[in-house]
């Protein structure tokens, strides 16, 4: 994260750095040609450099550092010298050693430390024909430098440190499955992480020095924008207390609106100053859309069992009393009405049964090789007869691929869209059922000269319990299932399901069936050529529009 979350990389880079300046000037001090400094890690007695790798330190931090030496030259010396020679910690007077070998001049080694302990070796290389020795004898300069280093090596491990606690939080914020924000005393973002990217479609290199409000346009659960009064970070950075759970409304980058819980902590600088701010931000909008379901779910089932239990109560206590005599015309007809009635209760069970197999994904599919033109013929013929008032066509290419399917439950689906398309179109109107062919799909339409579906409601309707607050939905019955089940149904088939509809003129519904075997060689879909091309640019709607102007 490029702001607060920084890889260490270049600090770490920038740490040795000033190490080995450090190391170079104690060199000079000593009027050395070169230095090679081993730092004692966790554990380990002083100059050990255990297996001698310049790069083993802890968290990836390198355990020695060369100046006027190249670092595997360096790296070998350190390995002999500590095998020859351990420094006793904390003593003032340098052991002096000459390896013709490794160095043409004296080695003066020096114990680095101070009362709180010791921190490696520094190893200054004398140059040839020059003594070290005697510079470093000296008290004072010998203090100096070890001072001096010790200082640069404390430094240096502080910094280590932080770096290694830096990088523990960055891969926490990183692999953690909540949202976390961070963002500066003027609330402009620091931190973005994977999980708020998922969550809002934002990058965080687009979001990063933006103001919070600005991308995430935070507002309170009914959607209006939340002021910085009610805002949790605001309130979190101004009271300097942790605002825990506050509920609201967080826009994606498309404009979809996220529930969420935030959890927002103010990280206040020694002064008391508020320097920056932590959200934690989790999803909530899967559990809040299964309790709205739930509740939808009580309230639609109240509603729609009522009606027709009360219907038949009613038809049924009157039939039942003693002092009346109905004549047989009467008697039928309220008898007709009961049974309808019970009917649509047992509908509206079924579909609630298959709604909540479908929620709890165990829709199984027992599929056999269809007709689909000589299932759909047979499912208007059924629908016929109950619509006497309806002209009903159905027409398919005189040959119909094969398609793998469950025959109950695509009949189901036909019965759910010409059951749709009887009751949302004024009667006397006709409905036209047709079958086409693609080079991948059977695809059939139902077709209505209705009233038609607002264009914001058109991806909803398949949605359990939606239906369209209009007039003639509160006139008809209906749970808003039917379509919610069409569409597992055709999905669990590999097909899609989907509507055009323009208001007042009316509706088609639309879906497909994966072919079961496709044709080897290539063949005309319907629409001829520009229906080819629209599909190879991916515009199939297009070929959906034509689809709808020939039906
Ligand atoms: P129901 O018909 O029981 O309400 P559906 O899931 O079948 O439930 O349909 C959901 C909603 O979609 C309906 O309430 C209606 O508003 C709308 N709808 C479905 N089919 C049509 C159609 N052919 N014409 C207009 N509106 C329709």
């Amino acid at each position: 994260m490029a702001i607060l979350w920084p890889s260490g990389a270049t600090e770490q880079a920038r740490g040795i750095e000033g190490l080995r300046r450090a190391l170079g000037s104690a060199v000079a001090l000593a009027e050395g040609g070169a230095g090679v400094l081993v730092l004692r890690r966790d554990g380990e007695a002083a100059g050990a450099s255990g297996d001698g790798s310049s790069g083993a330190g802890t968290g990836g931090e390198p355990s020695i550092v060369s100046w006027g030496i190249e670092p595997e030259p360096a790296r070998q010396l350190a390995e002999v010298l500590a095998e020859d020679h351990t420094p006793e910690p904390l003593d003032g007077r340098p052991r002096m050693i000459v390896n013709a070998e490794l160095w043409a001049g004296e080695i003066a080694a020096l114990a680095l430390g101070d009362l709180a302990g010791g921190v490696g070796v520094a190893y200054i290389l004398g140059r040839a024909g020059l003594s070290t020795r005697r510079l470093i004898a000296e008290p004072r300069r010998r203090q100096a430098l070890i001072g001096e280093l010790t200082a640069a090596v404390r430094l240096y491990q502080e910094a280590a440190r932080l770096r290694q606690e830096n990088r523990q939080l960055g891969s926490i914020l990183h692999f953690s499955g909540d949202g976390i924000i961070t963002v500066d005393a003027a609330l402009r973002i620091t931190g973005f992480n994977p999980a708020m990217e998922a969550m809002t479609a934002w990058h965080q290199h687009e979001v990063l020095g933006r103001f919070y409000h600005d991308v995430l346009l935070p507002r309170d659960l009914h959607g209006d924008p939340l002021g910085y009064r009610h805002d949790p970070v605001v309130q979190a950075i101004e009271t300097g207390r942790a605002v825990v759970d506050a509920q609201l409304i967080l826009l994606a980058r498309d404009g979809q609106p996220v529930y969420v819980s935030v959890t927002a902590a103010a990280v206040r600088a020694g002064s008391g100053q508020p320097v920056s701010c932590v959200v934690n931000v989790r999803d909530i909008t899967r559990s809040r859309e299964s309790e709205e379901l739930r509740d939808t779910f009580v309230s639609v089932v109240s509603h729609e069992l009522q009606t027709p239990i009360a219907i038949i109560k009613g038809y049924a206590s009157t039939l039942a009393r003693e002092d009346a005599h109905w004549d047989a015309e009467t008697l039928r007809a309220r008898l007709k009405a009961i049974e309808e009635e019970s009917d649509r209760l047992n509908h509206l069970l079924a579909n609630l049964l298959y709604a909540s197999r479908i929620y709890a994904g165990g829709l199984t599919m027992e599929r056999t090789e269809l007709d689909l033109a000589e299932v759909t013929r047979s499912v208007v013929r059924r629908f016929a007869a109950r619509a006497a008032d309806r002209d009903i066509s159905v027409r398919f290419p005189s040959e119909t691929p094969l398609v793998l399917a469950d025959r109950e439950r695509i009949e189901e689906v036909l019965l759910n869209l010409l059951d749709n398309a009887a009751k949302y179109s004024p009667k006397g109107q006709p409905i036209r059922v047709r079958g086409r062919v693609s080079d991948d799909e059977v695809i059939i339409a139902v077709s209505d000269v209705g009233q038609g579906i607002p264009v914001r409601e058109q991806q909803r309707i398949f949605e359990p319990f939606r239906r369209v607050d209009n007039s003639v939905a509160r006139r008809t019955q209906g749970a808003g299932l039917g379509l919610y089940i069409c569409k597992a149904i055709v999905e669990a088939h590999g097909g899609r399901i989907w509507v055009t509809s323009e208001l007042e003129r009316g509706s088609t519904f639309f879906f497909s069936l994966p072919r079961e075997e496709k044709p080897r060689a290539p063949m005309v879909i319907f629409g001829g050529r520009d229906a080819l091309r629209d599909r190879e640019n991916g515009t199939g709607e297009r070929m959906e529009e034509r689809m709808e102007e020939r039906l």
